[in-house]
């Protein structure tokens, strides 16, 4: 299987359950200092990916990523590619590009797609300019949130303990050092919905995610506006199933995360977050309001709303 070096894969696997605990020696062994594993990010990010002389011929194909991290990524193509072959990447939101191999497909469960994990060739260019952190504990405390320094623009996923998610809750912003200023400032929320910078002529542009999908209607999401922050939830069934995940992202008004748990749309949960495992923790009721595959079947990807009584 070709996914030794993908540097998500412990993520992916995670989340997919697409690799064998059999595989993990290999990864570990051939993962150099420079490509270790960084956290990941359910991403949008508008994408050109340019092939030449490759299985699928020529080709130019405007898409967007899935998941990022910091040297690679799972984006969706309509073009059918192969394991090792290179593809030129353009980021459309800053028009960085660098040459990507192609580590495997996954499935996307979509007619129209599918899904390949990219790593980048070019060990010194960062396509996203987003800083990432090394990979969270799954089952850990630890949270992390796309900020976006305000004194100079730089974005990271910068890992806060609960006490800072608190500050940026109530206060909407957090101190933090910024290396590119070099000094403490100020973070706020990244904006999740990515655009490209412009649309040079005869390129359509970029769709959104065909995986992700659309979380609500166009006013909803006004209303809710989504940040990118992984915290540690609890979501219990009507069973009485429990699952403990991270999120994806979340609003004033709900939380999207991935589940292996069966849940229709419509269908209550109760929902702790952040959870901690102390036992008087607040506890929400939540409706099942949108529901997709994730990556290759093994779970779903659920955007939850809060139940207002
Ligand atoms: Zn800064």
């Amino acid at each position: 299987m070709a996914w030794r070096g993908l540097h998500f894969g412990e993520k992916l696997r995670y989340n997919a359950g697409m690799l064998t605990p059999a595989e993990e020696p290999t990864q570990a062994a051939e993962t150099s200092p420079r490509q270790r594993q960084t956290e990941r990010l359910k991403l949008s990010i508008p994408i050109r990916v340019m092939s030449f002389g490759g299985s699928a011929g020529d080709f130019v194909e405007n898409t967007c990523t899935i998941i990022i991290n910091r040297d690679g990524a799972l984006i969706a193509l309509k073009h059918r590619v192969a394991p090792d072959e290179t593809l030129r990447i353009i980021n459309l939101e800053n028009f960085r590009e660098a040459d990507f191999r192609v580590v495997g497909e996954v499935r996307l469960q979509s007619e129209e797609y599918l899904g390949w994990g990219v790593e980048c060739l070019e060990k010194e260019r960062t396509l996203w300019d987003i800083e990432f952190p090394p990979p969270l504990d799954p089952a850990g405390l630890s949270a992390a949130a796309l900020l976006e320094c305000l004194g100079c623009g730089k974005q990271g996923l910068l890992v806060l303990n609960l006490v800072e998610v608190e500050l940026l809750e109530s206060a909407g912003t957090l101190q933090k050092l910024c290396d590119r200023c070099g000094h403490l400032a100020t973070w706020s929320y990244a904006d999740v919905t990515r655009r490209p910078k412009e649309i040079p002529p005869a390129a359509p542009q970029a769709p959104v995610s065909p995986v992700v999908g659309k979380w609500d209607g166009k006013v909803e999401r006004r209303l809710y506006k989504r940040m990118a922050v992984k915290l540690r939830a609890l979501v219990r069934n009507s069973k009485g199933d429990e699952e403990i995940v991270k999120t994806e992202n979340l609003s004033k008004g709900g939380l999207a995360l991935c589940l292996k748990m069966q849940l229709s749309l419509g269908e209550f949960v109760s929902v702790i977050c952040p959870y901690s495992g102390g036992v008087q923790e607040f506890e929400r009721k939540a409706e099942v309001r949108y529901r997709a595959p994730h990556v290759a079947g093994q779970n779903w990807f659920y955007g939850l709303r809060y139940f207002r009584e």
